[in-house]
């Protein structure tokens, strides 16, 4: 069971199709899981074509209106399930559309980070994001990483806890520079990961890119 669900901001933008394209894979993977979201972005699409065709599209107004919707569905009044393209398969580690990214990757190749935690890098097409998959061997803190603005994990396999919560298969938890936490992969199983990240700025001059460490950006 799901306990940890999209933001609607991240949601309303991917009905807009405004949405990066890394975080849409993560937006989407989780979709894939969650029946919950499905059915919320299924309203949310309703609400905005409904807004967009009425001419009257403001986002207080749609913003009231996905309240209210939200509290709905919360409550278990709108349950339509609206699935997502035809070649959804939850019951796997990896479902679409990240898988149709890791096989453009060449497949599964995990590279090692020390302490049995490893990665991979998911390219997109996005240059804003970074985004990857993260195993954390059973047991073990999540490694160390600087992450400036915000990030995104998904889990698709075991579990991991902080001090806000437990995140297992489907959940997913946002966090900023401000949220000072130290995930731990929950001790029963490994825990794999798809982590969305901003991507550092990046200069076209080398002397910035040299300095861009000790300036922190
Ligand atoms: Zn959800």
């Amino acid at each position: 069971m799901i306990q940890h669900h999209l933001d609607d901001d991240m949601l309303q933008q991917y009905a807009a199709g405004t949405l990066a394209e890394g975080w849409g894979v993560a937006v989407a993977t989780h979709l894939a899981l969650c029946p919950t979201c499905r059915s919320a972005l299924s309203v949310l699409e309703s609400v905005g074509g409904y807004f967009i065709d009425n001419e009257t599209f403001d986002n207080t107004d749609v913003s009231k209106s996905w309240e209210s919707l939200r509290e709905k569905i919360d409550a278990g009044r709108i349950d339509k399930v609206v699935p997502i393209k035809k070649r959804l398969s939850s019951d796997r580690t990896y479902p679409e559309p990240l898988r149709t990214y890791i096989e453009a990757a060449g497949g599964l190749k995990w590279r090692q980070l020390g302490r049995g935690a490893a990665q991979m890098m998911i390219p997109t097409r996005d240059e804003t994001t970074t985004v990857r998959l993260l195993k954390i061997p059973a047991g073990q803190p999540v490694p160390e990483h600087s992450h400036r603005g915000v990030e995104l994990t998904l889990v698709l396999d075991g579990s991991f806890s902080d001090e806000v919560s437990t995140f297992a298969r489907g959940d997913v938890e946002m966090a900023d520079d401000s949220l000072m936490h130290q995930p731990k992969a929950d001790a029963d199983k490994d825990c794999i990961c798809l982590a969305v990240t901003e991507a550092p700025l990046r200069f076209k001059s080398r002397f910035l890119r040299l300095i861009q460490p000790l300036l922190g950006i």
